[in-house]
């Protein structure tokens, strides 16, 4: 039997293994079961590839979307590893060769759809076939709880009783207790070793802004970006649509995806944004399940996400390479209280509204921090780490300010009022404006009247927003008004017993301090030599048909210019460039380099 190291260095041209990818590797190759639960990103891919190379016989991958399969399968292919895929996209000609070549061990790996199980013949095809492992990718689809529900995946509990010889690996990178119960029950895998990392990705950094104007700020941010792939997410389809074409009418090239669109559109242009390097995609949550694409280099999102793992999920697809990535925020004081009203307004039981209710908090939790992000957003998922250094508070701390006073004069404002008031009404008594509804109510009358002229709206607002995040008030939809009553601890902080610490709303967004952001890979600084070895890419990634990133990975392009290597050995020694790729690309990069002027230092 080869040695995994091996494989790893010829095949995949990396020099060592990660995390758990070693252990869940050498137990499927003993013909254990095992469970695997990574973040995106951490390389659960190498951990039935290796073993799939390692074993006898054809390893059985179950994949849930056929266009993620033929990705796979054409970068496999790429390393020189004899892959293929069967699914209802081949015709009867195609099938039978891959059927023929599974039966004859003519393959290593066999990428096929959940529904295929249910397929007559396919279990016999299955028992004709030498087998060197199942690995059921994306498990957590088996789990009603989870959001990728696939019916189909059930049926792989049959995998159990008739193949109990061959090795089963699950992968997933969602798994919250109740998902992974249901993986490990449902596919029968109670037996199986499990490897757990943490959920942490170094690499993304995350940033929270208060939205002003999605389009104008969206803009800003992507002006420092421009030549980068990223994913801009919006609640709506057409807001989808606006965002789209203002992009364009500014120059920023940009595709729309939601689920409005026809089904062979929606595949066109996902299949145009993978095979990009420099495309933003503006989508709804319909895009991103199964996008395997390593180089997306931002996600923002221009509403608030559904919950934190949603947002854990969706901006998990940027910096699958390990890079410096970014994930990207505009958070206004609506979008709460909408979301509220969706839960309110829903048709679920009243048990899982306050299981929806508890999600929403979370979220604002995270939006309202006044530390660390990362530490909150791991938290939610049972993690913890130190204050991270690469998130907007840790790199750009907040002033903080004893909000005592302000918060007795908001509550004060919520109690007099009789808690029946949405944050508008309540701002204009803080502030004394003889408004309409004020004179009418004799609001005017009241000792808070006016208490709070000195701070602007935006102030009383953001105030609004800390003490509902901090549950001092509580937020609740009345027939689609949002009422602001006081929350369980107010009392004590009337009463003067309890400090309130707040956070200084800042005037403007300062631009972006951009330091090396820590435990990423090294990037080149030499742009003019990046774009030349990005042209480069894409005209080899052209003449095959298949994404640039499937030809060598930006990180091995930066490593290239960081190296400098003279010579087809030197070029071998960048990871990421296994026996296949050297002999594919090996010169052509290497004269690209030679052609380069020398590095500055
Ligand atoms: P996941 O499926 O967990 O999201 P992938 O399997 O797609 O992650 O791997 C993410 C990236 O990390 C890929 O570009 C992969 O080639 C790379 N990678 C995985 N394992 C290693 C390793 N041991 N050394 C270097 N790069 C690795
Ligand atoms: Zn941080």
């Amino acid at each position: 039997m080869p040695d995994p190291l091996e494989v790893l260095r010829r095949v995949f041209g990396y020099e060592a293994f990660r995390g758990h990818q070693r252990a869940a590797i050498d137990a499927v190759i003993r013909g254990e079961d095992a469970l695997v639960l990574m973040p995106t990103g951490a390389g659960k891919s190498l951990c039935y590839q290796v073993p799939a190379l390692v074993r006898q016989g054809v390893a059985v991958v179950v994949s849930p979307l056929i266009a993620l399969m033929q990705d796979q399968v054409a970068a496999l292919v790429q390393n020189g590893v004899k892959a293929a895929a069967l699914n209802s996209a081949l015709d009867g000609r195609e099938r039978a060769r891959v059927e023929r070549a599974m039966r004859e061990g003519g393959l290593d790996l066999v990428y096929v759809s959940p529904e295929r199980f249910a397929a007559p013949g396919f279990l016999d095809l299955l028992e004709q076939a030498p087998l060197a492992l199942f690995a059921i990718d994306e498990a957590h689809c088996v789990s009603q709880w989870g959001h990728d529900f696939r019916p189909d995946y059930r049926q792989l509990a049959v995998l159990a009783e008739r193949f109990p010889a061959v090795p089963r690996i699950a992968l997933t990178a969602t798994a919250d207790e109740a998902t992974r119960a249901d993986i490990l029950r449902e596919l029968r895998l109670e037996k199986a070793e499990r490897f757990v990392s943490g959920f942490d990705r170094p690499n993304i950094r995350y940033t929270v802004r208060p939205r002003r104007e999605r389009v104008r700020q969206l803009l800003a941010f992507l002006a420092g970006r421009r030549g980068e792939a990223g994913i801009v997410y919006c609640m709506t389809r057409s807001r989808v649509d606006r965002v789209t074409e203002e992009l364009n009418r500014a120059g920023v090239p940009a595709l729309a995806y939601h689920a409005g669109l026809e089904a062979g559109e929606r595949t066109a242009r996902q299949a145009r944004f993978v095979a990009s390097d420099d495309g933003v995609m503006v989508a709804t949550v319909a895009f991103g399940m199964g996008i395997d694409k390593p180089d997306v280099r931002f996600v923002a999102h221009l509403d608030l996400p559904k919950s934190l793992e949603a947002y854990y999920q969706e901006t998990g697809r940027a910096g699958r390479d390990g890079l410096p990535a970014e994930a990207w925020m505009l958070y206004g004081p609506g979008d709460a209280a909408q979301l509220g009203r969706f839960i309110d307004g829903s048709e679920a039981a009243e048990e899982q509204k306050h299981v929806e209710r508890g999600k929403l908090e979370a979220l604002m939790r995270y939006a309202e921090a006044a530390s660390c992000r990362r530490r909150i957003l791991l938290g939610y998922f049972g993690d913890d780490c130190e204050p991270c250094g690469n998130c907007d508070i840790c790199l750009d701390p907040p002033e903080m300010f004893d909000g005592t006073e302000a918060a007795q004069m908001a509550l004060s404002a919520i109690y007099r009022t009789g808690q029946r008031f949405g944050g508008g009404h309540i701002i204009d008594v803080l502030r004394g404006r003889e408004t309409e509804r004020v004179l009418r109510l004799r609001h005017d009358r009241l000792p808070t009247f006016g208490v709070g002229k000195d701070r602007r709206v935006a102030e009383w607002r953001s105030i609004l927003r800390q003490l509902t995040a901090a549950e001092l008030v509580a937020a609740e939809n009345l027939e689609g008004f949002t009422v602001l009553r006081l929350g369980p601890e107010a009392r004590a902080v009337l009463r003067g017993e309890r400090k309130v610490q707040l956070r200084q709303e800042k005037r403007e967004a300062r631009p972006t301090r951009q330091p090396k952001q820590p435990g990423t890979a090294p990037v080149s600084a030499d742009r003019e030599g990046f774009e030349a070895l990005r042209a480069l890419r894409r005209k080899l990634a052209a003449e095959q048909g298949v994404a640039p990133f499937m030809v060598f990975h930006d990180s091995v392009l930066h490593d290239m210019l960081n190296r400098r290597p003279s010579s087809l050995e030197e070029i071998a020694e960048v990871p990421g460039v296994g026996a296949a790729k050297l002999q594919r690309y090996g010169k052509a990069f290497l004269e690209a380099l030679r052609a380069l002027p020398p590095s500055a230092d």
